[in-house]
């Protein structure tokens, strides 16, 4: 049995009834690891698992993003301004994760404070997609996908503002699942924008996926917009999935075939799908988006101001030395992020843009509400295009936004939404992506579960 490509599931129980022990799997993990990040760039930081300590997990060791505060273990959101940024205290996701018998493989690659959609704006390089290294792995959870890709860790966590577990996961054909707004606490993560993220996961099979959500999930005192969300995993669904058409313009012609044909094979598996108009203003869900991501972000990344975190003690001279040089740390996307959301934000523009924004937020979650009161969810690509080739995204930063376009949806709606492998081409993999009705969780993931058997093409045992 090769334990690096099985699901986390396979070797949750296999620890259980003792065909596996948590310490050799962690430790064949860890050297895979350790041998493979040069070659993927997966990890900012690998670290030497524990002796496992039983419960539910039974000590297995996972991949966690570098946005995600690990005490004691340094964070950096693959910024030069975190570089050397060691978070007194764990996240509450991760005090979760340790409470149910997991621990920390190492901290992944990631898009520069998760702005990005490739991995290329990583202060510490491109993470390296395992399908072809010349290419983007999706971001901004680029090494959170990639680790669990190549079999650098059973399972990973990742976080998910615009997309940001589902893009990875469509390009790396694995499963990204991005929760409902609040499902997941917030506490501990580092903030890009508030109101649209999500603690996600990233992994194998969707029930890898669920069994880890149950165990991260739940209100929590330090985030009030943390939510209870129905685990009864026993729901009931109508088959009735709805395609919006206004979705389906301008994507790659390879991604929209293998669309249509899982549509064909899920339909023979007694599937509905119908076709529906009427959402129109789906054609302002990225600028709104993008208006609403970099106005939060510029008041996030206003801390970093070079005296209460990261590298103040080594630069010297007077505040405005202090904050110009500090602040001249951010890559370039953190830097343009944050003139936009200042500029969205200021007096006499704010009516203009992020009023605007807000209000085609809120008629977008009426539209989505009212479909979702026909269907069990909506079932649209991830991605409308494949991987580029490293390098390109940065000379082209309106292709790397139009990326989002179906990623974001879900976000601005506060819905639950999984990406899954559906086919593949030219050697690429290409994710479908059901969304459903925020706290609908457990349908979402019981849908994907059964369009993967149908159409699933990564299983157990297999690289
Ligand atoms: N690509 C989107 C952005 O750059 C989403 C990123 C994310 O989900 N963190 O904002």
């Amino acid at each position: 049995m090769n334990t690096l490509s099985l699901s986390f599931g396979s070797i949750v129980n296999a620890i259980k009834e003792k065909k596996l022990s948590a310490d050799e799997v962690n430790e064949e993990f860890y050297e895979r690891s350790i041998k493979l990040n040069p070659k993927y760039n997966a990890y900012i930081t690998v670290v030497k698992p524990h002796a496992a300590s039983g419960g539910e997990f039974g000590g297995i060791a996972i991949a966690v993003k570098d946005n995600i505060s690990t005490k004691g273990i340094r964070t950096t959101c693959a910024s030069k301004v975190l570089e050397n940024y060691v978070p007194p205290f764990d996240a509450t996701a991760i005090e979760r994760l340790k409470a149910a018998g997991g621990q920390i493989l190492g901290k992944t690659n990631m898009d520069e404070f998760a702005m990005g959609s490739s991995g290329e704006n990583s202060a510490f390089g491109p993470a390296r997609n395992p399908l072809n290294t010349d290419y983007v792995a999706g971001g901004s959870s680029s090494g959170s996908a990639v680790a669990v890709a190549a079999g650098m860790a059973p399972i990973a966590l990742g976080t998910d503002t615009g997309g940001s577990v589902r893009a990875p996961a469509s390009f790396t054909g694995t499963v990204g699942f991005k929760p409902t707004y609040g499902a997941i606490s917030r506490y501990g993560l580092i903030a890009y924008a508030n109101s649209l993220e999500t603690v996600g996961i990233i992994s194998k099979r969707v029930s890898d996926a669920r069994l880890l959500f149950r165990a991260l999930a739940g209100v929590d005192i330090r985030d009030s917009t943390t939510r209870e969300i129905d685990m009864n995993e026993n729901v009931k669904i109508s088959k009735r999935i709805a395609v919006p058409k206004e979705l389906l313009n301008n994507i790659d012609e390879r991604v929209i075939s293998r669309f249509n044909e899982a549509l064909n094979r899920l339909g023979g598996a007694g599937f509905v799908f119908d076709e529906v108009g009427g959402i129109n203003e789906v054609k302002y869900a990225l600028p709104a988006y993008y208006t609403i991501a970099c106005a939060e972000a510029s008041t996030n990344l206003s801390r970093y101001d070079g005296i209460k975190f990261g590298t103040s003690s080594r630069i010297e001279g007077n505040w405005r030395d202090v904050m110009g040089r500090a602040r001249s740390l951010f890559g370039a996307e953190v830097k343009s992020r944050i003139m936009l959301g200042t500029y969205v934000l200021s007096k006499g523009f704010y009516e203009t843009y992020y009023i605007k924004a807000l209000y085609v937020r809120s008629i977008l979650r009426s539209a989505f509400e009212r479909l979702l009161k026909s269907y069990d969810a909506v079932f649209i690509p991830t991605m409308p295009v494949l991987p580029w080739k490293i390098g390109e995204g940065i000379s082209d930063p309106e292709k790397a936004y139009m990326a989002d376009v179906l990623t974001v949806i879900p976000n601005l709606t506060g819905s639950p939404a999984i990406s899954i492998p559906i086919g593949s081409s030219g050697g690429f993999k290409v994710g479908g992506q059901l969304i459903g009705r925020p706290g609908d969780d457990m349908k979402v993931l019981r849908i994907a579960e059964e369009f993967e058997s149908v159409i699933g093409e990564v299983k157990d045992g297999e690289p």
